[in-house]
């Protein structure tokens, strides 16, 4: 049989708009019902696995921030969008960082949600060209302990944070967090609700030491496709969204949880 391109393509962006829609819907709700304004909340469009004409089609439909988790697939999709997006795509790292990996991430994106060491901060904030606005970055804490091995541990966090803080080339903006999956909303709660609690902790040490650092250390990045009205509800700034908005990734691909 063949197929029609066209209509193809046609009714792929209208399912785009729709899934988009539905997520944006999602947010409104969540924050309604806890009296917060859905403004409150930025939609992070997580395009990882998925090619840059995916990138593009949401980008068309109002879509401004992405997030990539591999740098090789990440810096070939932010070259491939750069000369086409419409008004500009704003670009979050959000996987996991090798050392020896920091400078093309330093030079290409715009945000880093997943820095859990010193090192990893120390050298971006050096390789951060100097013609460059600062790379905005949150520390990834790792909440639930036991399975994911990326993000520093919750005791560590008000320090890691104070060092990140000095770095020069860097705007240290929240905190970050992947708890483990769990259909338990209660639990799903509790462990954004201790990434908030951080937060105030963090912020207010950061008081202490420069008010304009403080004042912008205003992100929380926690919630998914599957937990983002818990996350919503304990105070997310920013989801990170992408089965929702883009379908289900092939599952080879998929990171380990
Ligand atoms: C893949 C990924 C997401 C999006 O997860 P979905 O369940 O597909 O919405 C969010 N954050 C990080 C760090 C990810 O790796």
């Amino acid at each position: 049989m063949m197929v029609d391109s066209a209509s193809d393509s046609a009714s792929a962006a209208e399912s785009a708009a729709a899934r988009l829609a539905a997520v944006r819907k999602r947010i409104e709700l969540a924050c309604a019902a806890v009296n917060r304004a859905p403004q409150s909340v930025a939609l992070l469009a997580v395009s990882k696995t998925w090619d840059a004409s995916r990138v593009l089609e949401l980008a068309a439909l109002g879509q401004h921030a992405f997030g990539e988790n591999y740098l090789q697939e990440a810096l070939a999709k932010i070259e491939a969008c750069s000369a086409q997006a419409p008004a500009g795509i704003e670009w979050h790292f959000i996987g996991p960082i090798q050392s020896n990996k920091t400078r093309p991430i330093a030079e290409h994106v715009d945000w880093v949600h997943s820095i859990d060491r010193e090192k990893i901060a120390a050298r971006l904030s050096e390789q951060r060209p100097a013609n460059h606005s600062a790379l905005q970055v949150c520390v990834q804490v790792n909440v639930s302990g036991e399975l994911s091995k990326s993000g520093c541990v919750p005791k560590e966090t008000v320090a890691l944070a104070l060092a990140i803080a000095r770095l020069p080339q860097l705007h240290l903006r929240g905190l970050m967090t992947i708890p483990e999956p769990t259909p338990d909303l209660a639990l799903q709660r509790e462990r954004f609700a201790e990434l908030r609690t951080l937060h105030t902790r963090v912020k207010a040490q950061l008081g202490r030491i420069s008010p304009e650092a403080a004042a912008r250390f205003d992100t929380l990045s926690m919630g998914m496709s599957d937990d983002l009205e818990a996350a919503i509800a304990e105070g997310a700034t920013l989801v990170r969204v992408g089965t929702a908005l883009f379908g289900r990734r092939p599952a080879m691909v998929r990171p380990s949880p």
